[in-house]
């Protein structure tokens, strides 16, 4: 067991690092508090062409073929910066995961490269609806094959990216004679297909720069070989690059509470009361202490997860766990960092507030933490009956 990174993981982790502190760090609060999209697509086409659109993506499609230990810790890195980038970055590449599991080579060929080199803004990936959230079977929306075209009906909830998203991949009922789950296809839709509308954007707690909206089909209508992968074959499909994006989500909460506090201990070091450093009582010591060691357990879980998919074993249950573990680690961290600065954590004037908001989605989105004790418990209890 060797617990370094490789030199080449570690260069990407220094490329993320310094493209975070020199271009990331500057704006990410003007991004949080009034917003500025054209400065923010522009750090995803730099981080394009840095290789970060696709970590883990084959050269011959334009992806850095770097690996699932890189991916994570440049996602840790960017989100120790501003997390809207970080999740547009994990989305992003899981989006071109998943095309280059499922997708035709035709496929394949039209699309990553766009995502990898920054032509494409972002990949989309469009599961949710309002009856389809922690159970992706409810999937409503409907594919009708018609001559040579499928023609989609319907709608979808919080999709990351939408609004400046190159190809969604979504996915539609095609067969509602089966029971659930069991009819579900998954198709690549490119951004302005006539009949695919950009809904209302959220306004969300947190991660204010990436967009999260509707997404409405109107007789959405898309060539027949749109269809990725088998016929009826969407949601394990789904579910597979699901337990992928999961380390993503991991790795970000990681940096958002790393950041937190890293910010929280430097000031405990200037902060005065009672005629001496706040960092001279024992209750913030402990502070320090068991957020560190959490976010190292957190740090360790998500790399055996990431080295376990890198080597094609099965890595569902450990992502699952390093998930969990580390987005309720990093709202912990969060939670603390506030707490250390006393009233001035609770102000705009300091960034803890933002990493506080901005960490909370991590314990939601890409499956609940309820869902991840669901996924662990399950492979837990069938290893043993
Ligand atoms: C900012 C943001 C970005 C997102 N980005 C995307 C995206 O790009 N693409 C996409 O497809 N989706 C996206 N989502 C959707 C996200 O993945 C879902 O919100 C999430 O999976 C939970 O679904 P839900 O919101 O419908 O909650 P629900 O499923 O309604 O859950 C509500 C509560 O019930 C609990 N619960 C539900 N079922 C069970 C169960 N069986 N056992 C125990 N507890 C249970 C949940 O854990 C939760 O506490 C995004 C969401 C947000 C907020």
């Amino acid at each position: 067991m060797f617990l370094e990174l490789t030199e080449e993981q570690r260069l990407i982790q220094d490329t993320a690092r310094e493209f975070a502190k020199a271009e990331l760090d500057p704006i990410a609060a003007t991004l949080d508090q009034e917003g500025d999209r054209p400065a923010f697509l522009a750090n995803l086409r730099k981080l394009a062409e840095l290789g970060f659109m696709g970590l883990n993506v084959k050269d011959e499609y334009g992806g850095a073929e770097a690996g699932v230990v890189a991916f994570s810790v440049a996602i840790t890195e960017i989100a120790r910066a501003c997390a809207s980038t970080a999740v547009t970055l994990s989305v992003s590449n899981m989006v071109c995961e998943v095309i280059q599991a499922a997708g035709s080579e035709a496929q394949k060929e039209a699309y990553i490269p766009k995502i990898c080199s920054g032509e494409f803004s972002a990949g989309a990936f469009a599961l949710t609806e309002t009856g389809a959230g922690s159970d992706p079977s409810g999937v409503a929306t409907q594919a009708v094959l018609d001559g040579d075209q499928w023609v989609l009906n319907g709608s979808k909830i919080f999709i990351t990216s939408a609004p400046y998203a190159g190809v969604f991949v979504v996915w539609a009922v095609t067969d509602r004679s089966v029971p659930k789950g069991k009819g579900i296809s998954c198709f690549l839709v490119e951004g302005g297909t006539p009949g695919l509308v950009i809904g209302k954007e959220e306004h969300k707690t947190g991660q204010h720069a990436s967009a999260t909206n509707e997404l409405l089909f109107e007789d959405c209508r898309i060539p027949k070989d749109a269809l990725m992968g088998k016929l009826n074959d969407g949601f394990r499909i789904a579910v597979g690059e699901l337990a992928g994006g999961r380390i993503g989500i991991g790795s970000l909460g990681l940096g958002v509470g790393l950041a937190a506090i890293d910010y929280a201990t430097q000031y405990s070091t200037e902060r005065a009361q009672f005629g001496q450093k706040i960092s001279n009582f024992q209750a913030i010591q402990w502070m320090i202490a068991d957020t560190y060691t959490e976010l190292e357990a957190a740090r360790l879980l998500l790399m055996n997860a990431a080295f376990k998919k890198e080597q094609g074993k099965p890595f569902a249950k450990e992502a699952s766990m390093a998930k969990m573990y580390a987005t309720e680690a990093a709202n912990r961290a969060c939670y603390k960092a506030v707490q250390m600065l006393g009233g001035y954590g609770y102000t705009v004037d300091f960034p803890v507030e933002r990493y506080a908001r901005d960490v909370r989605i991590t314990a939601i989105y890409e499956g609940t933490n309820e869902i991840q004790r669901t996924i662990i418990s399950r492979e837990i209890l069938r290893s043993i009956v």
